[in-house]
């Protein structure tokens, strides 16, 4: 296998990894090491160019670091990405290849799973390499992250709730879901067995019949969803949707969902904050599944542990909405700014040893 190191500033170690057989072209990024290897998911997507799946990967690393400081794990941040098409690329060999990759990283990065990866795949990764995570346990609890993250999310709605409107009662609240996948049909649940009311919008018509038998969810085209007559929005599929265009039209006076990189610029924390919208910064909330990893990882699992750790998040949130009232600055800017003083302290304090 053939591995070129890319000269990346600011980041740990960035590795391109080909080999011709197996056809595999991957790049791991370890963005930050310093409170531990670099955790998480590989994702496979039939990127249109390296330069695109290079960003994507540097973009993604650098956001574990911030997110697994502020979770609590003894991890950096990694992501790696497999250029490759998911549905016609992937066989065993890939992803045999893929954990030789892995392996090559000397316990450095600690993959796991992300979009375009299965567990099945992952299983095929790790007889390559001990360095992978997210295995269900001989319980069948586990492994797969969403149940966690979904977890998480509900916790931290919660939290922005009783800030915004001074209970944390969900009853009655709207809750406008864009996304009815692994995490936001978990959420769904959650919020559905506390009395809220679920709006859903999602590309999958069957995920909709199923949200609407289950929770008597009002549906909503999903370029409609930001606009929904909602007081929460919990963007659940992809990234990006507060930008520019979208934000004069949300009326939800809270954004707090799973999606990573919610805001398309950062700008949008600030914009946000200036409409008196409160946002969960989406690396704080959606952190309960690499949590789970983490545990299983050490070979602590356990549910009832998990779950009491989970509703930490709420409170991490509820300490960053504080902050941002307090000081007038986007709740984004705080937690980015909470991360990276947890990440210097244990620099520090590793340097003075
Ligand atoms: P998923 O693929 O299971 O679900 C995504 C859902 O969004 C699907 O139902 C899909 O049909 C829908 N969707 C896709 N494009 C859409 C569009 N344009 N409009 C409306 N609906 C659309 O993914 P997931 O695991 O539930 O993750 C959801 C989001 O949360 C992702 O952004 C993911 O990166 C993030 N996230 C997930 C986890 C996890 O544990 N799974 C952890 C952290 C962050």
């Amino acid at each position: 296998m053939k591995q070129r190191q890319l000269n990346v500033p600011g980041y740990t170690k960035v590795v391109h990894f080909e080999e011709e057989a197996s056809g595999l072209s991957a790049i791991i990024s370890v963005h930050d090491a310093t409170l531990g290897p670099g955790l998480g998911g590989c994702r496979c997507r039939a990127y249109g160019s390296f330069e695109d799946a290079l960003e994507d990967v540097k973009r993604l690393s650098k956001g574990m670091s911030y997110k697994n400081a502020l979770g609590g794990i003894p991890f950096g941040g990694g992501k790696s990405v497999i250029i490759a098409n998911p549905k016609t690329d992937k066989t065993p060999e890939l992803m045999q290849a893929y954990g030789r990759a892995v392996a090559a990283m000397d316990g450095l990065y600690i993959g796991a799973q992300d979009s375009g990866i299965t567990v099945e795949d992952l299983r095929e990764a790790r007889k390559s390499t001990p360095n992978i995570v997210g295995f269900p346990n001989e319980k069948g609890e586990g492994g797969d992250p969403s149940p966690y993250t979904a977890y998480g999310v509900w916790q931290g709605i919660k939290a922005a709730v009783k800030k915004q409107f001074g209970s944390d009662n969900l009853k009655d609240k709207r809750i406008s879901i864009l996304g009815l996948g692994s995490v936001g049909m978990g959420l769904a649940q959650h919020l559905h067995e506390e009395g809220a009311i679920i709006i859903a919008a999602d590309i999958n018509e069957k995920a909709l019949d199923e949200a609407k038998n289950r929770f008597n969810a009002e549906i909503i085209a999903p370029e409609d969803a930001i606009a929904a007559d909602a007081d929460v929005f919990a963007p659940c599929a992809l990234g990006g949707s507060i930008n520019k265009t979208s934000i004069g039209r949300l009326k939800a006076k809270i954004v707090a969902g799973a999606a990573n990189n919610q805001l398309l610029t950062p700008d949008m924390g600030e914009a946000l904050h200036q409409r008196g919208i409160l946002y969960a910064p989406d690396f704080v909330i959606n952190a309960g599944g690499v949590i789970s990893v983490a545990r299983e990882w050490a070979g602590q699992w356990d549910g009832d542990e998990l779950r009491g750790t989970l509703t930490h998040i709420g409170d991490t949130l509820s300490n960053i909405f504080d902050r941002s009232e307090k000081e007038d600055r986007p709740t984004a800017d705080i937690a980015n700014q909470l991360a990276e003083e947890i990440i210097a302290k244990a620099r520090n304090l590793s340097a003075a040893e």
